[in-house]
């Protein structure tokens, strides 16, 4: 679209007020974590992550890239490996819930109308929802009710098919993904320089009963910290997905923002 990258925070204000006043440029907040993610890859996988699938959205759709959160809610042990693991350092919901309400109304005071969540971080999810809805209505209460934001998570954007050919021994599912083929597949592909896969530690998908426990049960956590095995991961495979999820996010906002 432009030369220019699209991260808002990179450029001068006259230029952010030029495309933001107007409220059709696309906004979108990229959500991350700060959580231990195996011995084979850093603690912000969660960071990286969204924040490139943005980066690609927005250039292809003229959109906005918001500086990312780099704290989420804390790691749930059946998709994340739990909050008690070494190098997660995460936030109460309610923080995450205002701080993203807060940013929300603070780009919709300058003009934003159309916003998109770009989630990379499962635990995130319904604190991301409370905050929509929260920044919404008070939004509604300054006399602003054109806001539109749409909520996604990256890996829904997976299909079938492309699950069929990542995962050709099965598909462990989402939950369990926590470390495993999909982020160290994508990591791979956008940044190899730091991803050790020599160091990955290969177990069966982690299996956990019908409830949780607090304070968690530390042993229901593979010792690795990841919850399925990554030694499947491929810079082919991340390509694949890259492609695929961007793609599928640039029509989802295309179409939700009607643009050409
Ligand atoms: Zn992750």
């Amino acid at each position: 679209m432009n030369d220019q990258r699209p991260f808002a925070a990179e450029m001068p204000w006259p230029d952010f007020h030029a495309r933001v006043k107007n409220g059709k440029t696309p906004i979108l907040i990229p959500l991350g974590s700060m959580e231990q993610h195996g011995h084979h890859m850093p603690l912000h996988v969660d960071v990286l992550l969204p924040t490139e699938f943005s980066r690609r959205v927005a250039e292809q759709i003229g959109g906005l890239v918001s500086p990312t959160f780099n704290y989420g809610y804390k790691s749930q042990q059946k998709c994340g490996g739990g909050n008690h693991m070494p190098g997660t350092i995460s936030l109460e919901g309610q923080t995450l819930v205002h701080q993203l309400r807060d940013v929300i109304k603070e780009f919709a005071r300058h003009g934003g109308r159309s916003f998109a969540i770009v989630n990379g971080h499962y635990e995130n999810s319904w604190f991301i929802n409370e905050a929509v809805d929260l920044a919404l209505r008070e939004l509604r209460w300054d006399g602003i009710a054109n806001v539109k934001v749409v909520v996604l998570s990256y890996w829904d954007f997976v299909n079938e098919e492309t699950i069929a050919k990542i995962y050709p021994d099965g598909f462990p599912g989402w939950a369990v993904e926590h470390g495993g083929v999909l982020e160290t597949s994508l990591m791979l592909a956008l940044y190899p320089e730091l991803v050790q896969l020599e160091r990955a530690i290969d177990h069966p998908p982690a299996t956990f009963p019908p409830y949780d426990v607090y304070p968690v049960k530390t042993e229901w956590t593979p010792a690795s910290g990841t919850l399925s095995s990554p030694k499947q991961a491929s810079r082919e495979k991340g390509e694949l997905m890259l492609a695929v999820c961007t793609d599928g996010i640039v029509k989802a906002l295309r179409d939700e923002f009607s643009i050409n």
